[in-house]
């Protein structure tokens, strides 16, 4: 037997992100065990929040360096209160996702057996979505400043930078995606009725690129009228691309409509492998329940779940993600999806559902 062995890099930093980095290792030595050909290497980094204040930075100034052999980076959450968000942030997660170019942020929403979406009348399978959020540039590029602070003519501006290099990318990348789904559909979200520039820049490349995929079928939307049609007709959506702004609010929408943040992961990806890509439940540090043992777990889990099928571990994946919704579906629920178990309950839970290969042959439902 060849085995098959991944340098996994964990950053578990701030608040329930160490929690949950811990039970979600735990979660995948238990499923080394059932795929004995594979072998997951951990190596575990304690920067952070507390690193910074003991060292003056969030992570070592060679960090990037420190990361680069990995296969993937397993990420938990970053922030405390009493560091300011743009040094934690822009210090850590922000500083791997642009320093390894993870250009694609791909967010899998679904509503999982067992817990229920706010939305009436959403049956399982109506809402089944995979949001692809341009991660390098747009909204979010930082460019722009601040003159004549404090006085009443004061000045901010944020610009957005979109470029042609990193549009065409992502559009490809989304539609790659939408291709390699059941359904073969797109949806590109802009706001190019108001925003005249970069967003009609985004639809004419969305319009070329979709020539090199005649089987994938795609539509646009305005991101206003997005949210709308998210709520009221969840089916008609499948892969949607967006910027980097419109994505994120678009996310917490998806995730909140799938039941709770505390089930959706997300993965930071370089498509083209040049550097190691980097996986991370969508929530933050839950600060109001770090330490108490109430943290729901899947959302971590599922961010597992996605870095094994990069890694091209199918059946693993598939293995973990089905342990993960028999765990849903009986009913071993957290608080935050109505369920009275902690994070151990639900870990323990998937745990033998992995090693009860018997229960993994069972539908779901
Ligand atoms: P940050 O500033 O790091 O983004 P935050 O607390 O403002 O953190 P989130 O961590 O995303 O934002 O969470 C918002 C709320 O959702 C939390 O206060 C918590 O109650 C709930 N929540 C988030 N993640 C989970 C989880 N895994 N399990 C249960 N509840 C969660």
């Amino acid at each position: 037997m060849s085995i098959r062995e991944y340098a996994i890099a964990a950053i578990p930093a701030d608040g329930i992100g160490i929690e949950m980095t811990e039970a979600t290792i735990e979660v995948l030595k238990v499923l080394e065990r059932r795929f004995p050909d594979i072998r997951l290497n951990f190596e575990t980094f304690d920067w952070g929040s507390d690193y910074y204040k003991k060292h003056g930075e969030m992570m070592p100034a060679d960090g990037l360096k420190t990361l680069e052999p990995f296969d993937a980076i397993l990420f938990g959450a970053v922030g405390t209160p009493d560091v300011p968000d743009h040094i934690s942030l822009w210090g850590l997660r922000l500083e791997i996702c642009q320093g390894f170019d993870q250009y694609a942020n791909v967010r899998p929403t679904r509503v999982l057996p067992g817990i229920a979406s706010p939305l009436r009348n959403c049956e399982p399978g109506d809402l089944d979505w995979v949001i692809v959020r341009e991660n390098s540039e747009g909204e979010y590029s930082g460019m722009g400043g601040r003159a004549h602070r404090g006085h009443p003519e004061e000045v901010g501006t944020e610009v957005s930078i979109f470029t042609r290099t990193g549009v065409n990318r992502i559009m490809r990348f989304a539609f790659h995606t939408a291709q390699s789904r059941p359904r073969k559909l797109l949806t590109v979200v802009t706001k190019s009725n108001a925003q005249r520039h970069g967003m009609v820049m985004w639809d004419e490349i969305a319009a070329e690129v979709a020539k090199e995929f005649p089987d994938v079928t795609w539509d646009r939307m305005l991101v206003d009228a997005m949210t709308a049609r998210m709520t009221l007709n969840p089916k008609s959506l499948d892969t949607i691309v967006a910027t980097n702004l419109h994505a994120d609010i678009l996310s917490d929408l998806a995730g909140a409509l799938a039941g709770s943040l505390g089930v959706a992961p997300t993965a930071n990806i370089d498509p083209e492998r040049r550097y190691p890509s980097m996986f991370e439940p969508i929530h933050g540090t839950a600060i109001d329940i770090a330490g108490k043992g109430i943290a729901n777990p899947i959302a971590s889990f599922w961010t597992a779940v996605e870095m094994l099928d990069f890694l091209g571990e199918q059946a693993a994946a598939d293995a973990l993600m089905t342990a993960i919704e028999q765990t849903t579906w009986a009913g071993i629920l957290t608080p935050d999806v109505g369920g009275k178990a902690g994070t151990v309950d639900v870990t323990n839970a998937v745990v033998s559902a992995i090693l009860d290969s018997d229960v993994q042959r069972k539908s779901v439902g």
